[in-house]
């Protein structure tokens, strides 16, 4: 792609706030700039919502609140089906801003125009199925109807490494069960979400569902929003303090909440393993998206007589990676987000190596333009060492031997983090135990992938609440409403 198609591009994303379905200047009178972490360059300016902007989205989200919800849901779901269609005509375009704005390689930012739009199909098709029920109450003297209202209007924040699928897979359900919403993407990458609500529109969006507000001071706006009796719901995804913080605040107005927090994923391969299958795995679940997914294995616990075998193969095919800006041929490998997190992998590496680790391939960072970090192998990782206990967001492999089921079992749950697990091997009965066995809200079974918009992503201890896809997903935006009625025949 040359880059006066991506010249042509960003001049067709808007770079104001979208609010009561216009697109708005903000009031502050500051901008953001936002910058291609593959090159350090400006990629656009765009508004920088202040407190009144984000209290003026708050008034719309409430005011549109009756209408929405009063909108059929028929209606409701073939808009979110139409907005489905016409990203698939934009798949292109969607695919190159992502790797613009966060780096990832072409091809899996294409990927991600997979994924995410699969949240629009999958909740134009919830968004019929909301159902209650009526029953007679258990003495015979009175009728029970049940039924699911929506929750009211929801502020969404959504995190820098999945810049199009965390906003559909919160927007779709939200949408579909008659919510209106206020997104606030993040700072870093808010070009995908400024670009989608360009796409809502011209799917037909009435006015006012929808409101996206692009800041530079998250917390500042956030604390007015959460603190108006009007919002019902806060939709978070992103760090686990982060989470935390909001969770406390959000007690306060009592609001439904839905919190995708960190990970720190273990993936476990036996003995008895398809070792070419868990190295395919291996590479998915860490390597995908830079290493920069909640999701991503960050411990590689390995039956102690299959390690160095595995580390091997693991090095090779991480040899064979090519680095670069995502939108070049071949590149398998973008930059990370920023310095920081080449500051933070620089560090988690060292300090396993410190601490007795071997460094088997990369372990620094690149020099020249732009943020990028080598892919790196370590393995003989000791206990007690950082890259154990932290979330490492970034392209970076680290190995742990492993004796015997229990000591996996035990290596695998010491963390206050519970997303996600993967296991690798051929005993079924080994396979069943572990899904009871592994603290977390989700498991791959011989697989390095598990999102789908069909299931309920979602963790447990630190890694948050609430389940985001699936049949689950809908109900985190609605509430249930009982009412009884005399029996009509006394
Ligand atoms: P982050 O720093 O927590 O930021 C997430 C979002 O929160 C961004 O929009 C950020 O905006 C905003 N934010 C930060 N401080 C805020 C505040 N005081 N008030 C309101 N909003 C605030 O996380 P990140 O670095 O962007 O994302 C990486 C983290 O997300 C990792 O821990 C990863 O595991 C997690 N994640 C979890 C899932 C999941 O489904 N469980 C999925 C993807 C990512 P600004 O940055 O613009 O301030």
């Amino acid at each position: 792609m040359s880059s006066s198609s991506e010249t042509a591009l960003l001049a067709r994303v808007p770079d104001q706030l979208f609010i009561g379905g216009q697109w708005v200047d903000s009031t502050s009178g500051r901008s953001i700039d936002v910058r291609d972490p593959a090159t350090g360059l400006v990629l656009k300016t765009i508004a920088d919502a202040s407190v009144a902007d984000a209290r003026r989205a708050m008034d719309v989200a409430a005011e549109t609140q009756a209408s929405w919800a009063a909108t059929a849901p028929r209606v409701r779901g073939e808009i979110l089906r139409g907005a489905f269609d016409l990203l698939q005509e934009r798949l292109e375009d969607f695919a190159l801003l992502m790797t613009l704005e966060m780096g990832k390689p072409l091809a899996e930012a294409r990927g991600e125009v997979g994924y995410g739009g699969e949240f629009l199909r999958w909740f134009s098709e919830e968004a019929v199925r909301i159902h209650g029920r009526y029953g007679t109450s258990p003495e015979g003297t009175g009728r029970m109807i049940v039924t699911q209202v929506p929750v009211g209007p929801s502020y969404l924040i959504t995190p820098w490494n999945f810049p199009l699928a965390m906003a559909t897979r919160k927007i779709a359900p939200a949408l579909a069960a008659g919510c209106t919403a206020i997104i606030k993407p993040a700072a870093l990458t808010p070009l995908t979400t400024l670009y989608f609500a360009k796409l809502l529109q011209d799917a037909g969006l009435p006015d006012g569902v929808l409101g996206v507000l692009t800041t530079s001071t998250s917390g500042e706006i956030t604390t007015p929003i959460l603190a108006d009796p009007r919002l019902r719901k806060l939709s978070f995804t992103g760090s686990t303090p982060v989470g935390v913080s909001l969770l406390k605040e959000a007690a306060n107005n009592v609001l439904r909440t839905s919190m995708e927090l960190g990970g720190n994923a273990p993936f476990l391969v036996f003995e008895d393993a398809d070792l070419d299958k868990a190295v395919d795995g291996a590479m998915l679940a860490k390597f995908r998206n830079i290493g920069e997914a909640c999701t991503a294995a960050n411990r590689f616990i390995v039956h102690e007589s299959i390690a160095d075998e595995f580390a091997k193969r693991v090095t090779e095919r991480v040899k064979a990676f090519t680095i670069g800006r995502g939108t070049e041929d071949g590149v398998t490998i973008g930059p990370l987000i920023n310095e920081a997190a080449v500051a933070k992998a620089t560090s988690l590496v060292a300090d396993a190596v410190k601490r007795g680790a071997t460094l088997l391939v990369g372990g620094s960072a690149v020099e020249g333009d732009g943020t990028f970090f080598q892919p790196t192998v370590v393995s003989g990782v000791q206990p007690g060492s950082d890259i154990l206990r932290e979330e490492i967001f970034g392209p970076v492999l680290s190995i742990i031997p492993f004796t015997d089921e229990a000591d996996a079992v035990a290596k695998a749950n010491d963390t206050e983090y519970g997303l996600v697990g993967y296991v690798y091997t051929k005993d079924l009965a080994r396979g069943q135990r572990l899904i009871e066995s592994l603290q977390t809200g989700m498991m791959g079974l011989n697989v390095g992938v598990v999102s789908n918009a069909a299931a309920p992503f979602g963790g447990v201890k630190q890694s948050g609440l609430g389940r985001e896809g699936g049949s689950e997903g809908i109900n985190e935006y609605l509430s249930t409403k009982y009412t009884l009625t005399p029996n009509p025949f006394n």
